[in-house]
């Protein structure tokens, strides 16, 4: 997400639709399914005159893009018909769409609202807690943990470096301790086994 919006993609709409084509999906794999969908159509308007065929072609390579491409579309029609196609930066609204969690929710407001919201997937989860930084059995725990601990100026940043960093370094099977950059501020909760 934080990728699309640099290369300008950055309107709530375009960060929220790209956050729904990349879940259970690798980011090489959403990121050109996401730009292709945007280089045919982009706004609220243009993506609710294709039809849920066309939606669900053009991100045909993103994980369950058959139950995507009609929740795609029917966000983009509520945008039209509701909001005169302007989707306000309203956590509520957000989370009201079919196909909508608070994980896209809260990342969709942080990068392209700069509302202070904290996104949790299962990478931010893990590392956080395995940091020892809280202890919480479940990514909505975690959330609630780190609302109370991190400082509000890492809310949006902490997923930007925690989702690489848990895909590379700190893996869900033999994290990577030995080439650790910060092994020595690590307290390795649960970690049995590591590379
Ligand atoms: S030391 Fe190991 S468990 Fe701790 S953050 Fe690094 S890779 Fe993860």
């Amino acid at each position: 997400m934080f990728e699309l919006a640099e290369q300008g993609f950055s309107s709530l709409f375009e960060q929220l639709i790209a956050c729904i084509i990349s879940i259970r999906t690798l980011d090489e794999v959403t990121l050109p399914a996401a730009r292709r969908l945007f280089e045919r159509a982009r706004t609220p308007d243009e993506i609710g005159r294709l039809s849920v065929e066309e939606v669900d072609t053009l991100i045909r390579e993103s994980s369950f893009h058959e139950r995507k491409a009609p929740q795609i579309k029917a966000i983009a029609q509520r945008i039209v018909d509701e909001f005169e196609e302007k989707l306000p930066c309203d956590r509520e609204v957000l989370l009201s769409f079919a196909g909508v969690g608070p994980k896209c929710a809260n990342l969709a407001l942080g990068i392209a609202c700069g509302e202070p919201f904290i996104s949790v997937d299962i990478h931010v989860h893990r590392v956080a807690n395995r940091w020892g930084y809280v202890s919480a059995s479940t990514p909505e725990r975690t959330l609630a943990a780190l609302e109370a601990e991190l400082p509000l100026r890492y809310w949006v940043e902490i997923n930007r470096l925690l989702v690489p960093f848990g895909k590379h370094v700190c893996t869900g099977n033999l994290p990577r301790c030995s080439a650790c950059p910060i092994l020595e501020m690590c307290e390795q909760v649960g970690v049995t086994a590591h590379r």
